[in-house]
């Protein structure tokens, strides 16, 4: 998902996206009104909300699933940009995900 390094603490330098399976892409992604995304990834949510599209796997439909990719990366939404890789919510879903037990809901 996102790939940024703030310089804050709380920050697990371990993780790396490129030896994860891209789990916080199988979260719900809310679209905000500022957000671009094409629109054949977009879907309408219960609550009336856009939301992005996932895939009968889990996981969003913009992952590549060979490379485990964002194939929007530069059009990707605000909540997407905002994920802290190693951050407390990235190491939340991960290990969540190592328990098969994942669903959270990612909002700007
Ligand atoms: S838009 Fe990209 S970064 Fe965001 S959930 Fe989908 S694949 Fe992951
Ligand atoms: S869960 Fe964390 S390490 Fe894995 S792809 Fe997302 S931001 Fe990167």
């Amino acid at each position: 998902m996102s790939h940024r390094r703030p310089p804050a603490a709380h920050i697990d330098r371990s993780v790396s996206c490129s030896n994860c399976a891209a789990v916080c892409c199988r979260l719900t992604v809310v679209l905000m009104p500022d957000d671009h995304v094409p629109a054949e990834l977009i879907e309408r949510g219960v609550q009336g909300v856009d939301m992005l599209k996932r895939g009968e796997d889990g996981w969003c439909v913009a992952v590549d699933r060979k490379h485990m990719r964002c194939t929007i990366y530069e059009q990707r939404p605000a909540a997407c940009r905002r994920f802290v890789m190693g951050g407390d919510y990235c190491c939340a879903v991960r290990e969540a995900h190592d328990r098969r037990a994942i669903p959270s809901i990612l909002v700007d």
